[in-house]
């Protein structure tokens, strides 16, 4: 195994067993947590790295980024490509919303009517279903994106009138300086509001390198976990 293989794999098992251990203290069966792995600003070697791991789900945040890495890892190893499950994670601009639903399988950061509107017809365009979850804005601090909490349920019913998108649920970010344990524990409020009316948008997407455990005590089915088994972002990268 080459070294940065080896380092993948090392702090890939640490993530699992802190999945696991959290898991256990709260009674929850670690099947039930999928490992979405972050893997922007890395390339497309390490996706590479990781399949050959076992790892079926990444994440990106950029659609220039991801597009380029997913088109050169199907021209490298389309086995490791296809195997892969893509989350879009990032703030996402209506106009590039068209590229994203051609190769997401989920899009995690759907806020607003407009970009609904677009992937809708991105995914149409592209034969394509696209699974997307509600970022759901847990402070009020612009420019990070996400809903306010009372626009979920109009967002809900906008995607589930969609032939081409799925409403998988909800994800969050723990707002900066908040303690985690709260804003997961407020995201899995909006989530079984949403689920009284929508009963298959289970997923709860949150939870990072940081947070992920008070996102397991708080019923995330989700974590997306990039430096943690990355490491540090790269500077020429
Ligand atoms: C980068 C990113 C992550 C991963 O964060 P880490 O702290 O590196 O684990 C998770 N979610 C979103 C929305 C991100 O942009």
């Amino acid at each position: 195994m080459t070294e940065r293989r080896q380092e993948l794999s090392e702090r890939l098992e640490a993530v699992h067993a802190r999945i696991e251990r959290a898991c256990a203290e709260v009674g929850r069966d670690p099947d039930a947590v999928t490992l979405v792995v972050v893997t922007k600003h890395f390339p497309m070697e390490d996706l590479a790295r990781l399949v050959a791991l076992g790892v079926k789900d990444i994440g990106e945040n950029k659609d220039q980024e991801a597009a380029a890495k997913l088109a050169a890892l199907a021209g490298a190893d389309s086995a490791a490509r296809a195997a892969l499950r893509v989350h879009f994670i990032g703030q996402l601009q209506t106009n590039k919303a068209g590229s994203v639903a051609g190769y997401a399988d989920v899009v995690h950061s759907v806020d607003r009517p407009r970009l609904v509107e677009a992937l809708d017809r991105g995914a149409q365009r592209a034969g394509r279903q696209v699974e997307v979850l509600i970022q759901v804005s847990l402070d009020d601090a612009e420019g990070r994106g996400g809903a306010a909490v009372a626009e979920v349920p109009r967002l809900a019913e906008q995607i589930a009138g969609r032939s081409a998108l799925r409403l998988g649920g909800v994800m969050a970010v723990a707002p900066l300086g908040a303690d985690p344990d709260a804003a997961f524990a407020r995201l899995a409020e909006v989530s079984q509001a949403l689920r009284r009316e929508h009963q298959d948008a289970w997923m709860v997407s949150a939870g990072m390198s940081a947070d992920l455990e008070a996102a397991v005590r708080h019923g995330a089915t989700h974590l997306r976990v990039g430096g943690a088994i990355l490491g540090s972002r790269l500077r020429n990268g």
